[in-house]
């Protein structure tokens, strides 16, 4: 066939198709519409899982008499005006499609008033042809009824679920929108029957309460990470204790900036800061809301405007995992932690390594947690601070490594392990932070700072405010390994270092714990910090060249490590192939 032009009917039947796929997906572009229009009460009927039948009525803005037509014509939009909006998109809608879209598959009526009109307008559209048009009575806001969606489409059709299952896939996007909006009043129903409605009274708690249950509502954990620079990536809402968990995802809900959002890292970090709280293949509820400015989104991936692409992911990723994980932390009692039940056998998760693996078996007691090893996570653990575990009880129960196996270093920058189920890529920069944060955490709780006295000491000047911090937090410092005194004027001298920070210049590590504890505390204690910024300064660089023997050594203490699996910002410090999916990968196995 020549290459032709496609006619607008087909055109926009292919677009259609993009924005429409199937009940939920008209139903998410019109609820978008409804909000986008400021509505405070938003319901919503869908009846045959809403393929006979789908409405949704707002109380919002309304369209102008005259515009009504309009709003039906292909990138027809009163929300971008110029492409450099793009850039910055804060409705959900933008590209002016959905109306024409649901139009070209479906008969609508919408009725529509806005406040300063006396009376509303209807029009009628089948399949793209505006068939009436009247004025009615109407409340002000807008009403728009599909009907007999994908009638013209049968093939269409034919992918289409039954209809009490597009109902469900309808039911979840109305609950997420219910859940992003707590100060909308959203409600849904269903065949006749009602499903849900929200207060919209603005409590997110309220708002699950109605979507999930109850129970679930009383069940959820505030977010607990003030919000320390607006200008960061921060992470806000609810989310489940470890005892409601679900076996899928589905009750897993993330939003960027209000949008809801499918993203499989932003999924793992969530999923990863549970861990050891959850047994295996079980899901927390969460509701969470990541808020970033909108310059460093871009939503303009797809139609369906799901996916968004992040400008600076691992920022993200990190701050996502990091609030989750001290709310967890910071909120659980030990004994819901349930140390037997996380510990519990499975295929990927073998206890007992000595059947598995017949290198090298773990003495008893090397899998579990020594007693002077507690939880380095809460951040409230060093002197000074409320322990939130008292001594001597479980610590938090830690998905700890198997031994491992060294194999070798690939391009100087991760270490390739064998372990009793599959192999293991190491980051060894990432694994060293883990390994030295956990080190200076427990050393400077015990008082007990390793430090590295310097031969020839250094000397130093410091700004105002630097020499403010000295003398108010001496002890703090001391208990970070440095030696400081003061030598007259501005002039300090440096004699000693933490230890793991011999290789580095004393004077510009000791600058710099200064400034990051004179940014003051909030999101986390400036202890933590202090303690991850050593870690990053002191830990082994990416394209180092390591010896077998280092390697080693380097495994075997990320083996002690409580948290192994994540360096202190929260990314993965390994990748774990199990012997299972290199069997899968391999074809060895169906
Ligand atoms: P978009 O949302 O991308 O602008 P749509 O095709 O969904 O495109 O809608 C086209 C226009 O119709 C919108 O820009 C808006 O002006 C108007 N509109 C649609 N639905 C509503 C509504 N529920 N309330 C008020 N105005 C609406
Ligand atoms: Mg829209």
């Amino acid at each position: 066939m020549a290459i032709h032009v496609l006619s607008p009917e087909i055109a926009s039947k292919i677009a259609a198709g993009e924005v429409t796929e199937r009940p939920a997906s008209v139903v998410k572009e019109l609820v978008e519409n409804s909000i986008d229009a400021d509505a405070s009460r938003i319901s919503v009927d869908v009846r045959g899982g809403g393929i006979e039948y789908i409405r949704v009525t707002d109380d919002g803005t309304g369209i102008p008499a005259d515009e009504a037509t309009v709003a039906f014509e292909r990138f027809a939009t009163s929300k971008l005006d110029v492409a450099d909006d793009l850039e910055s998109v804060v409705t959900f809608g933008f590209r002016g499609e959905a109306l024409p879209s649901i139009a070209a598959v479906s008969r609508v009526t919408m009725v529509t008033r806005t406040r300063g009109e006396d009376g509303g307008t209807q029009v009628d559209i089948e399949e793209r042809t505006l068939v009436n048009r009247q004025q009615v009575g109407a409340a002000p806001g807008t009403s728009v009824t599909v009907r007999g969606l994908f009638r013209n489409l049968p093939a269409r059709r034919k992918f289409l679920r039954s209809a009490a299952s597009e109902a469900t896939r309808v039911q979840s996007v109305v609950g997420r929108f219910a859940l992003a909006r707590p100060d909308v009043s959203i409600g849904l129903s269903i065949d006749g029957t009602s499903s849900f409605t929200t207060s919209g009274s603005g409590e997110l708690r309220e708002a699950i309460a109605a979507v999930y249950s109850p129970q679930v509502a009383e069940g959820m954990l505030d977010i607990e990470t003030p919000v320390e620079d607006e200008a960061a990536p921060n992470a806000i809402g609810l989310i489940g204790r470890p005892s409601l968990a679900r076996s899928n995802r589905n009750h897993l809900t993330l939003y960027v900036n209000g949008r809801w959002v499918q993203n499989r890292s932003l999924t793992y970090a969530l999923q990863e800061a549970y861990r050891g709280f959850l047994m295996e293949r079980r899901y927390p509820i969460a509701v969470v809301n990541i808020r970033i400015p909108h310059s460093e989104v871009d939503v303009n991936v797809h139609p369906s405007k799901t996916e968004v692409r992040l400008q600076q992911e691992g920022r993200v990723f990190a701050a996502l995992q990091r609030a989750v994980r001290q709310t967890l932390t910071a909120n659980l009692p030990v004994q819901e932690l349930s140390a037997p039940a996380t510990r519990t056998a499975t295929p990927n998760n073998p206890l007992d390594v000595r059947s598995y693996w017949p290198v090298a078996p773990p003495t008893p007691g090397e899998q579990s947690v020594p007693d002077n090893r507690a939880d380095v996570t809460s951040g409230a653990s060093f002197p000074g601070e409320q322990s939130q575990l008292a001594p001597q009880q479980p610590l938090i129960p830690h998905r700890a490594l198997p031994a491992l196996r060294v194999l070798g270093q690939i391009k100087t920058t991760y270490i390739a392990a064998e372990g009793p189920d599959g192999m293991y890529l190491i980051d060894q920069h990432a694994a060293h932070e883990r390994v030295l944060f956990e080190k200076i955490k427990t050393e400077a709780r015990g008082g007990n700072p390793s430090t590295q006295g310097l031969i020839e000491p250094a000397t130093v000047d410091l700004t105002p405010e630097q020499i403010e911090i000295i003398e108010s937090q001496i002890s703090e410092i001391k208990s970070l390994g440095f030696e400081v005194e003061a030598f007259g004027g501005r002039t300090f001298v440096v004699r000693g270092v933490p230890s793991v920070l011999r290789q580095e210049d004393p004077t510009e590590s000791l600058r710099d714990v200064l400034d990051l504890m004179a940014e003051g505390g909030g999101y986390e204690s400036w202890e933590e910090r202090a303690a991850y910024s050593l870690a990053c300064h002191g830990a082994i660089r990416a394209g180092k060249v390591l010896s077998f023997q280092e390697t080693a050594e380097l495994v075997r203490q990320l083996e002690q490590c409580s948290q192994p699996h994540t360096c202190p910002h929260g990314r993965p410090t390994m990748i774990h192939l199990t012997a299972a999916r290199l069997e899968e990968e391999f074809g060895r196995r169906g």
